[in-house]
């Protein structure tokens, strides 16, 4: 079997060819046909998205012998050039490792002259957030009186590093992480052609493994195929990654959300005898936790990555497990994590915290808690805690509003709620200090 590198293989030659980035490319399609160009345009977003296809493509519709125009016709020289690499007016510049002030003074002297095969000049730079501050002063000049006909297209995955008097002369795209299906969907096609079978499972673990970054997903396939020829299955996948699969996290999330630390402890057994280390585990358990978390929340939407299926698997594990609870769990689970990487007894680490986890239940009696969220929110600071935002977000916020009373303990005292109880009240008030004592003990942030 041939396999070329997939990312390259299939690499997007058109922008309707660019997945999941349709905001992107409507946009960039109707200011080619409308003739509307900009002199500089800044693509951010995740790695591995599509910033430098989308910059190429760009190029090619701008360059083609048929243009500008939004659909390059992939035949002419200069389409078959850039696809290629070698078009001498369309430059790709790392700004990883052209950051200094001379690079950017010689761009500069070199972007006076017309481009040589008659269309525009163009100047991709990756990782712009990378220059220097003096290279970013020069590449302001330039900016600032565009030569005719050059065109900058710059690409980074950190936007906040690029300073806003370049942010302001560009227009500015953000490229999104490729949703989990559409993802999926796409690599089940494009194996099909290659004659590569992948079961679902499989297709939902490469996806996990990717993080939404479609380089890294081609990039798993590589290996994937080369592992084991064209037929992948969810067990070639975990094998070669390591990954964790989700049944078995669910069950051990489960164990632990019904006191039955002896099962996760078994559990954990079985997962070594399989081969998982102690450190891809804990991760991938972790990992679960998050998501059940957000489900426990009803934050759903923060849960990027994972296939109908998990989610609903997720769903379920959390059934009936209050969203205090599920944090604190995880809490305990991120100290554990911690501890692992330190390397101390990483095996006593994990046990240890699962044994602990399991008794939470028992301890606090989650069931009597009110949900941290809309409830305990509106006793502790008067007002709805606000939706998470991001995935980041969604945990982070949950243990602020879990953790304010213990702080600020006056808004507590006033009646905001109709349940005017005061008994009741100060059993939810205790509660919720004694999960905050727990806080103190887990280290914060892993
Ligand atoms: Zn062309």
């Amino acid at each position: 079997m041939s396999y070329l590198v997939f990312a390259r293989k299939w690499r997007p030659q058109t922008f309707t060819d660019v997945i999941a980035q349709e905001h992107v490319t409507m946009t960039l399609r109707n200011a080619i046909t409308s003739e509307r160009i900009g002199h500089a345009y800044l693509f951010t977003g995740p790695r591995g998205v599509g910033k430098t296809t989308t910059a190429r493509i760009l190029a090619k519709a701008l360059n083609c012998a048929e243009g500008p125009t939004p659909d390059p016709c992939m035949e002419c020289e200069a389409c078959r050039r850039i696809a290629a690499g070698g078009h001498l007016d369309v430059l790709e510049i790392d700004g990883a490792s052209n950051r200094g002030i001379d690079e950017i003074r010689d761009l500069r002297e070199k972007a006076r002259y017309a481009a040589a095969e008659g269309g525009y000049k163009i100047y991709i730079i990756d990782e712009v957030h990378m220059l220097t501050r003096e290279a970013f002063n020069a590449l302001l000049k330039i900016l600032e009186e565009p030569p005719e006909r050059v065109i900058f297209i710059f690409a980074t995955t950190e936007p906040r590093k690029v300073p806003a008097t370049i942010l302001s002369r560009c227009q500015r795209f953000d490229f999104r992480r490729i949703p989990s299906a559409v993802m999926g969907g796409y690599i089940k096609e494009e194996a099909l052609k290659e004659g590569i079978s992948i079961t679902p499972d499989a297709l939902s673990l490469v996806c996990r493994a990717s993080g939404g970054s479609m380089r890294d997903a081609l990039s798993i396939m590589d290996q994937l195929v080369s592992f084991s020829g064209g037929e992948i299955t969810g067990e070639t996948v975990s094998g070669l990654l390591g990954l964790v699969e989700a049944d078995l996290l669910a069950d051990i999330s489960s164990a632990v959300f019904h006191s039955r630390g002896n099962d996760a402890l078994e559990l954990i057994e079985e997962a070594l005898g399989r081969g998982y280390s102690i450190e891809e585990l804990i991760d991938a358990l972790n990992g679960f936790l998050r998501n059940a978390l957000l489900c426990a929340t009803g934050a759903e939407k923060g849960i990027g990555d994972l296939s109908d299926g998990e989610i609903e698997l997720v769903r379920s594990t959390v059934a009936g497990v209050s969203d205090v609870h599920v944090l604190n769990v995880l809490r305990l689970m991120s100290g554990a994590s911690e501890q692992i990487r330190l390397g101390a007894s990483p095996r006593i680490s994990i046990e240890g915290a699962l044994i602990t986890a399991a008794k939470l239940g028992v301890a606090f009696g989650f069931e009597d808690l009110p949900p941290v969220t809309p409830r305990v929110s509106v006793t502790a600071v008067g007002k709805e805690a606000p939706p998470a935002k991001t995935p980041e977000d969604a945990p982070r916020e949950s243990a602020k509003t879990v953790e304010k009373p213990a702080e600020k303990p006056e808004p507590v005292a006033e009646p905001v709620q109709d349940n005017g109880d005061e008994d009741t009240r100060e059993k939810e008030n205790s509660h919720i200090r004694e999960i905050s004592g727990l806080f103190d003990m887990i280290p914060e942030d892993n």
